[in-house]
């Protein structure tokens, strides 16, 4: 019996019902520009009787990717201009991106790092660049964080990583861990007792940021890889990116952070779309977002309310970009609304 492998090509799209035979020619065109990848799990997942599945928005090429926008940008949150070294961006003086592969499971049609990762793209730091990030780490006593991302780090064997815990084990002045992944959805069975041993081998405290856009992601193997991680001592929190077509909708953004909170991984990020080449399809205006955030207020609990941010085009970080429930009145006086929109002076009047 051979192991099922991850969809890579239009053929392969159309052979699993993915997109029609019809369709695979064009399509053709838009994966020889950027990556394709579906892995087993997410080709189990997708609706294919629904034309609008969200799950095959996520994963499945479309030709919208080959309009390009005059505001669209190669690297739209600038890690090139905060690159002091391969594989690091260093952005925030208390924390570093260590990215050591540009490979993932599957290629999200939305990636803000479309132009970086992908066979054909910066691929796996060398020896020699590893060597040189660590080295950039341990001589800057400030870094307290080290987030692995890429590309998706938990792709590299359990012994690899093993290899890069251990040698920052080593530096006394970073804390904390931290991975970006999608893992523990898109390949839940690569998250075994070697990987999580593997993850925890730095001594660290050790973070897992999870991926996911839709609340069917979190399915029972997905929250069954999380319970392993979790178990085992790891921290993780979600990250989630609002995409049009995915979970602009009210109840299906209350049902994703949900899902993550029963899961007991606490909602943390969730990103307005970066401006990546071919993606305006995905992208909602900033009101329209900051209406779907306030939308969960008050109606599901504290736990399921995530950070609503925008990385600033250019590479100035990220900014919280909720509408504030509170507005200055003068002479130290203000109108708060809840979550029902009415509005409140504070301090009370009388
Ligand atoms: S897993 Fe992350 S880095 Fe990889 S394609 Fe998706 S968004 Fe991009």
């Amino acid at each position: 019996m051979t192991a099922e492998r991850a969809i890579r090509t239009a053929r392969e799209l159309a052979d699993a019902g993915l997109v029609g035979p019809e369709q695979e020619e064009a399509i053709s065109r838009v994966a020889s520009r950027y990556a394709v990848a579906i892995s087993p799990a997410i080709a189990r997942l997708v609706n294919r009787d629904d034309p609008n599945d969200p799950i095959a928005r996520q994963f499945v090429p479309d030709m919208a990717e080959l309009t390009l926008l005059p505001e669209e940008r190669a690297d739209p949150i600038g890690d090139g201009t905060h690159s002091p070294v391969a594989g690091i961006v260093h952005r925030y003086p208390d924390r570093v991106l260590l990215k050591a592969v540009h490979v993932c499971p599957v290629y999200c049609r939305f990636c803000f790092r479309r132009e970086m990762v992908g066979p054909e793209g910066l691929g796996t730091l060398a020896p020699a660049e590893l060597d040189a990030a660590l080295a950039y780490i341990a001589g800057r006593p400030e870094i307290w964080e080290v987030i692995l991302t890429g590309g998706d780090p938990l792709v590299l064997s359990p012994r690899r990583l093993g290899e890069i815990m251990v040698r920052l084990a080593e530096i006394e002045h970073v804390k904390v861990v931290r991975f970006h992944t999608r893992v523990p959805v898109v390949e839940p069975e690569r998250v075994d007792a070697g990987l999580i041993a593997a993850l925890r081998s730095s001594g660290k405290a050790t973070y897992v940021a999870l991926h996911a856009n839709h609340p069917r992601e979190l399915t029972a193997e997905a929250r069954a890889a999380a319970a392993r991680l979790i178990d085992a001592g790891i921290v993780m929190v979600s990250q989630s990116v609002l995409l049009k077509g995915v979970n602009d909708d009210p109840d299906v953004l209350a049902a994703l952070m949900r899902a993550f909170v029963e899961t007991r991984i606490k909602p943390y990020y969730l990103h307005h779309p970066d401006l990546a080449p071919g993606t305006g399809h995905f992208r909602l205006s900033i009101e329209e977002g900051q209406a779907l955030v306030a939308s969960l207020r008050g109606r599901v609990s504290g736990l399921c309310q995530p950070a609503y941010i925008l990385d600033i085009p250019g590479g100035y970080g990220k900014a919280i970009v909720s509408a504030s429930a509170i507005e200055a009145e003068g002479g130290g006086c203000y109108t708060v609304t809840d979550f029902r929109g009415n509005r409140h002076d504070y301090p009370p009047k009388g």
